[in-house]
């Protein structure tokens, strides 16, 4: 039996084991910290197809510019990250066109048209006990002026993707959602959009694979590559060598610290984002939604009330500042009837692995044919995960893919 390591036990890392397992592999996950403590942990549980639109994208530099200079912003860059890694920033600007944009747009619908798919499949065929619903995913809007603004997205996702969103003005969106406000300019529904208990999906990961006989080890940092002839033959930890056949890199905005041994460009910046989370309240939403003009999200879980969001180029910053949680609450006041208010159940921040294409990382190092990289899924690791597992399956085993893997390549940096 071949035997493959995942190095990094997140979404991204549980998927690649699972269809690796599926696949017959004898696979072991390595995880530095605990199995889905990353960005995977307490994230808002979007599996969002409707996402198709990279960050960047045509007025994005401009309305950064703005932002940032806010007083409690919603998005922070930190000067120091943009002298140490100018490359990524100015990337990411020269990607913020509108044919780039919608170029990037089709392999990252690709990702998240598959996963939809694969979800609804995995929720049959395993029976993963984790809050799945599939009620959409709302965009609201306070002002008229946003809601026009925001008609120019909705145009192109369902002229140039299919990606058709029904549209409720004022008193109709109260309808929809009685837990808003009234007086809302209005929103948008995606209605093939689902969410999840992001926690509880990696429990259940946790119990699929060690049932196929997965074993995941914890605590244990892989600290580089074995390598021979060109190729890997195991992977390097503090706990000792573990050798494989093949090698999958799934560490999220960590993976910029294996580049050296990668030996490849790995333009991964940790975007930091929180949450809040609450116990449900009496007078809950029952749709997920967005508040564009605050950039906030609220996901309604049947065991409690989510809030998440914020962006901060930060570096590997480790801190949880209450601040931002405060200001997180205070948006979602804005929209909501009932004030949420009681005890938080969980505070948490996460290192969302930003690319500046917006598209991750999948295929294999470009020096080191079998290992295989699964990086970089910025805002949509939860909504790519199954696609990304299936398809690193597939590359491994020499299956034919179902995606095409060629816009992910390493190569392009
Ligand atoms: C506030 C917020 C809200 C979000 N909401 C959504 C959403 O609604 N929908 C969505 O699709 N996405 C969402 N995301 C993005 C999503 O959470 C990430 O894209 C996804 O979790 C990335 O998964 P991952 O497996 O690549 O990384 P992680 O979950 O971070 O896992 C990487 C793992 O690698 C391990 N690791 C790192 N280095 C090593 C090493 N050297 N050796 C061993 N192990 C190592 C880490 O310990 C970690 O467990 C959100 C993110 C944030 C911050």
């Amino acid at each position: 039996m071949k035997r493959v390591v995942v190095v990094g036990g997140g979404v991204i890392g549980a998927a690649c084991a699972y269809y690796l397992a599926k696949a017959g592999r004898a696979v072991t996950i390595v995880d530095s910290g605990a199995f889905g403590s990353g960005c995977s942990h307490a994230n808002c549980g979007y599996v969002c197809p409707s996402h198709v639109l990279p960050l960047a994208g045509p007025g994005v530099l401009w309305s950064t510019f703005k932002t940032v200079l806010k007083r409690n912003s919603p998005l922070k860059i930190r000067a120091g990250v943009v002298m140490r890694d100018p490359g990524w920033f100015l990337g990411f600007a020269r990607r913020c066109t509108r044919s780039r944009m919608l170029r990037a747009g089709v392999p990252i619908q690709a990702l998240l048209a598959s996963s939809r798919g694969l979800f609804d499949e995995l929720m049959q065929t395993e029976s993963l006990a984790c809050e799945w619903e599939k009620r959409g995913l709302l965009f609201v809007f306070r002002s008229h002026a946003a809601l026009e603004h925001y008609a120019e997205t909705d145009a192109i996702l369902r002229e140039q993707f299919a990606m058709p969103a029904r549209r409720f003005d004022g008193p109709a969106l109260n309808a929809l959602e009685p837990t808003l406000r009234p007086g809302l300019a209005g929103g948008y529904l995606y209605e093939n959009d689902a969410h999840l208990r992001p926690d509880r999906l990696m429990s259940e990961w946790r119990r699929v694979l060690l049932h196929l006989g997965v074993e995941i080890r914890e605590q244990c940092k892989v600290e580089g590559l074995l390598t021979s002839a060109g190729r890997a033959v195991g992977v390097r930890t503090a706990a000792g060598d573990i050798v494989a056949d093949d090698v999958v890199i799934a560490t999220g905005a960590w993976t910029p610290h294996l580049a050296r041994d990668l030996g490849c460009r790995v333009p991964i910046q940790p975007g930091k984002g929180y949450s809040i989370t609450y116990p449900r309240p009496a007078v809950c939403p029952t749709i997920p939604m967005i508040f564009e003009e605050d950039r906030v999200a609220v996901t309604p879980f049947a065991t409690g009330f989510r809030i998440g969001s914020t962006m901060e180029f930060a570096g590997y910053d480790t801190t949880l500042n209450e601040d931002r949680l405060t200001l997180l609450t205070a948006a979602a006041d804005r929209y909501l009837r009932e004030p949420i208010r009681g005890e938080p159940t969980g505070k948490w921040w996460g290192w969302r692995p930003m690319t500046p294409d917006g598209l991750p990382l999948i295929g294999p190092a470009p020096a080191l044919p079998n290992v295989m990289l699964a990086a970089g899924h910025n805002m949509l690791g939860l909504s790519m995960a199954p696609a990304t597992g299936k398809l690193v399956a597939e590359l491994i085993t020499g299956a034919k893919p179902h995606i095409d893997p060629t816009p992910y390549t390493a190569h392009r940096f």
